[in-house]
């Protein structure tokens, strides 16, 4: 399923990251399965009335030097027009409009996107003696809301959810596989995407219905779909500035939310960074199916044991994708390109995998008499019964007696025992767990 992206905008203090928390609330207390990947939360998943879209706070992208703060700002709303469907243009009742909101306006007024313009701050019904003045901003009338009390939330999300695009929630066609190509500049995204549209064998057409703006390439390999994401930034290079690594992490992080699958680009030369770790880490949350590319393999001398040895390295550096497949590649060659659209192929195959329930209770009730369910204080776990309820990812929902003694190493453990059996390569795979007395 598609999602719009919704992004927060305004000056400082106005109270974008408190409205973002109010909104995400809910959402941020659910507890993942987290690989220990520090990641800054400002995106996250949202659901209103049966709508999901995803949220982020531009505001929350740090400077990387004493940037002035209109410029920032200004870039920062420029990320927002580049990527957003909708966006919420957070002014302060309290401050009154300033020269900076002005600049902030006009910038969006050029962009046509749909604005709501959200008057934060009006901490109870009053009308704010500034209400008028924002009039100016020519976005029409300014909603009202209270983003620390919660006041104005729901029809604020009314507004939003009213902008949503036409079509931008449609659902993916099952048989066409979304492919993103992530990683840091440089890595050789966009020489990648190249490769595979001059691939011998692929057939590249346009897409019926896309909007105008969106630059996803369509393309068929033999009998096999597939869609390559745009992540803006690989085909239409940098149109917004370089050089702020964190909005190139917010662009990934669109391209990763509308994908099945995702490349992780890493420079052979390089080797994995922190960036590269972020990224891996934010496929991985999301529940895609990922590879591992090591690309620009021709300019790494080899030896005997050359690829052996960078596959351990990698491993150990993005321990938590160790389902992941690790491929080395050359764009510039064309090595093992061919091989790797039969890898996105599979793995995505994985990825919408379903298991036979009586199959998967056996290999349940195997792994459970080789290394029996751990005990607290003299009560053991016991498990009994496990269904897979989800694809993309992969999830199983498990039947146990009290939810404090699954552990996660034993989480672990049945999870290692289910790949063994069924495979799932490629792709993560999620538990949850259900008491039943
Ligand atoms: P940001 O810089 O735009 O992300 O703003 P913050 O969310 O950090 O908020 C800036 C300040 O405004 C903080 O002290 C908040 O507690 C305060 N604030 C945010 N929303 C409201 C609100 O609805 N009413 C009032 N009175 N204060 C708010
Ligand atoms: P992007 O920023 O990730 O899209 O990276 P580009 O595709 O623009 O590639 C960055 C640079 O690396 C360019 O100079 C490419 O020619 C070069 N490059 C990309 N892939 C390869 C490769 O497989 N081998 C070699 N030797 N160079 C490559």
């Amino acid at each position: 399923m598609s999602r719009a992206l919704v992004a927060i905008v305004g000056r400082p203090n106005v109270g974008k990251s408190t409205l973002f928390n109010k909104i995400a609330g809910r959402k941020l207390a659910i507890v993942e399965d987290s690989p220990g990947v520090t990641r800054d939360r400002n995106y996250t998943r949202a659901e209103w009335l049966n709508h999901h879209f995803t949220l982020i706070d531009t505001g929350g992208i740090e400077p990387d030097s004493e940037e002035l703060i209109p410029s920032l700002i200004k870039k920062q709303a420029q990320i927002a027009i580049e990527m957003a469907h909708v966006i919420l243009f957070v002014v302060d009742a309290k401050a009154g409009l300033t020269s900076t909101d002005r600049e902030v306006a006009q910038l969006l007024r050029r962009s046509k996107k749909p604005v709501v313009l959200v008057l934060n701050k009006v901490d109870n019904d009053k009308v704010s003696e500034h209400y008028y003045d924002f009039y100016e901003l020519g976005f029409g009338d300014p909603m009202e809301i209270s983003a620390s009390i919660g006041l104005g939330i729901g029809d604020l999300l009314d507004e939003v959810v009213a902008n949503f695009p036409e079509g931008v929630e449609t659902d993916y066609e099952d048989d066409v596989i979304r492919v993103a190509i992530a990683g840091k500049p440089n890595a050789g995204k966009s020489s990648i995407l190249n490769s595979i549209l001059g691939e011998e064998r692929v057939i590249v057409s346009p897409i019926a219905g896309t909007t105008r703006d969106s630059i996803d390439t369509y393309f068929e390999h033999g009998d096999d779909k597939f869609i390559l994401i745009d992540t803006a930034g690989i085909r239409k290079k940098k149109k917004v500035e370089a050089g702020v690594e964190k909005y190139s992490v917010l662009r990934t992080v669109a391209a990763i939310d509308r994908s099945d699958v995702v490349l992780i680009v890493i420079d052979a030369t390089e080797g994995v960074t922190e960036q590269d770790t972020k990224v891996a880490g934010i496929a991985h949350e999301e529940g895609r199916a990922c590879i591992i590319v090591i690309n620009k393999w021709d300019l790494v001398e080899k030896e005997t044991n050359t690829m052996r040895d960078y596959t351990r390295e990698v491993r150990d550096q993005l321990a938590f994708l160790s389902y992941a497949p690790v491929m080395f590649v050359s764009a510039l060659t064309k090595q093992r390109l061919d091989k790797m659209i039969e890898k996105i192929k599979f793995v995505s195959n994985q990825h919408a995998m379903r298991v036979q329930t009586g199959v998967l209770n056996e290999v349940i009730a195997e792994a459970m008499m080789l290394n029996q369910p751990p005990s607290d204080k003299g009560k053991r776990l016991k498990i009994y019964y496990v269904s897979q309820t989800n694809i993309k990812p992969p999830g199983f929902t498990v039947f146990i007696n009290d939810k404090e003694l699954m552990h996660f190493s034993y989480q672990r453990y049945l999870e290692n025992k289910i790949r063994e059996n069924f495979g799932f390569e490629g792709t993560p795979i999620r538990f949850y767990c259900r008491e039943k007395q």
